[in-house]
């Protein structure tokens, strides 16, 4: 057991105070001295396993009585507050009707129990389930131990990532909700010392590069207050697609978050996140230019689906992700075409 402090904030300004007081000024990372607590279901999974050795752990689940454990729905889109629970938001009447893919990102997540506590705060910043991060009588993992290597590149590496990996990390982003931020082009409200800013969710993450450690762009201490998604009329006609190995409670192997505006038989307009397949969620902008103007045939969804695994790179065991990607595209496309809205 590794003694940890732990503290309670009841407003944003006391969790920043209380972070920043604790937080040696280095980056945010996994390996971050003072981490937040919310649902927990990642940061106490990771603590068990000596993987994160916090010294402070800062509960910031009051918060839940502040904006930031709140949904709201207007003309000015949606509003999810960080400290919503994941079920919260896929039970919501408007985002079952009107955001239909993040609906279906957050119940196909996990089990009913793990959604009734995990945040939706806590679900952008969950962490690889790479064994080899997660095990740490494995020596060689950049992310956990900076310099040490990847385990992975020529071990088993049957649920890595085949886009957006580098040299020096191939571990999949493992995440469902973020892939639905990404297609629908949502920002995300940060807290810092300095203030509040909002960022594109795109901008979020960042690809593994030389510093798998550093998953993000956060500062150090800086909190999330909520998702900001834009009013998009096409967003009924969207949908998330997941292929597991199980059909309930397992992680993606290969995952589409499209929307589809559709005007005469051909699109207008196409968004299209992927998720399994990649190191963090990723937005197929290659597939979307293509389908744009065209008439969403089979022919036309099989040359789309080409495009977004241009760029891919595969490993041993992970080749079969290629292939598999590109039909979970060409289905969800067909199904988000076909559907009776
Ligand atoms: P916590 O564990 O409390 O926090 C996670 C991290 O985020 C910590 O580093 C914490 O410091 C930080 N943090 C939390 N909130 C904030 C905030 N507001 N601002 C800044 N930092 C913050 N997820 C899926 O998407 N799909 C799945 O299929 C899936 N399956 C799972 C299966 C199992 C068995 C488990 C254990 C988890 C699974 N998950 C899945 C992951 C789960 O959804 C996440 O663990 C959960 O969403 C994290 O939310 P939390 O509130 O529990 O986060
Ligand atoms: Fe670590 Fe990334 Fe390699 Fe997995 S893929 S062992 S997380 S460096």
């Amino acid at each position: 057991m590794r003694p940890f402090v732990y503290a309670r904030a009841d407003s944003a300004q006391t969790a920043l105070l209380a972070n920043s007081t604790a937080q040696p000024r280095t980056v945010a990372s996994v390996h971050a001295a003072s981490q937040y607590i919310a649902g927990g279901t990642t940061v106490t999974d990771l603590m068990k396993l000596d993987v994160m050795r916090p010294e402070r752990l800062t509960d910031i689940n009051s918060l839940e009585r502040t904006p930031s454990g709140q949904i709201e729905f207007g003309a000015r889109g949606l509003w999810l507050g960080a400290l919503v629970r994941m079920a919260q938001a896929a039970d919501h009447r408007e985002v079952r009707r009107n955001y239909p893919v993040i609906a279906q990102s957050l119940d196909l997540a996990a089990s009913p129990q793990i959604r009734n506590m995990a945040s939706l705060g806590g679900n952008v910043l969950q962490r690889t389930r790479c064994t080899y991060f997660r095990d740490t009588s494995y020596g060689s993992c950049n992310k956990r131990e900076p310099g040490s290597g990847c385990a992975a590149m020529d071990g088993f590496n049957r649920s890595h990532a085949v886009l957006g990996t580098s040299d020096h990390c191939i571990a999949s982003y493992p995440g469902d909700f973020g892939q639905a931020l990404i297609a629908l082009d949502a920002q995300v409200e940060i807290a810092g010392e300095h203030g509040t800013r909002t960022i594109p969710f795109a901008g979020l993450h960042r690809p593994p590069a030389d510093s798998p450690h550093i998953e993000t762009n956060l500062k150090p201490g800086e909190l999330i207050l909520a998702f900001m998604i834009p009013p998009l009329p096409f967003a009924r006609r969207s949908l998330f697609l997941k292929i597991r190995d199980r059909q309930s409670y397992e992680f993606a192997l290969a995952s589409a978050a499209v929307a589809l505006d559709l005007q005469n038989g051909s699109v207008r307009e196409v968004r299209i996140a992927l998720g399994g397949v990649s190191a963090l969620p990723w937005r197929a902008r290659g597939a979307e230019a293509y389908l744009k103007g065209k008439a969403p045939d089979e022919a036309t969804l099989n040359r789309a689906a080409e495009a977004a695994f241009a760029d891919a790179n595969a490993r041993e065991h992970n080749a079969f992700k290629i292939p598999l990607g590109k039909l979970t595209l060409v289905r969800a496309l067909r199904q988000a075409a076909t559907m009776e809205l």
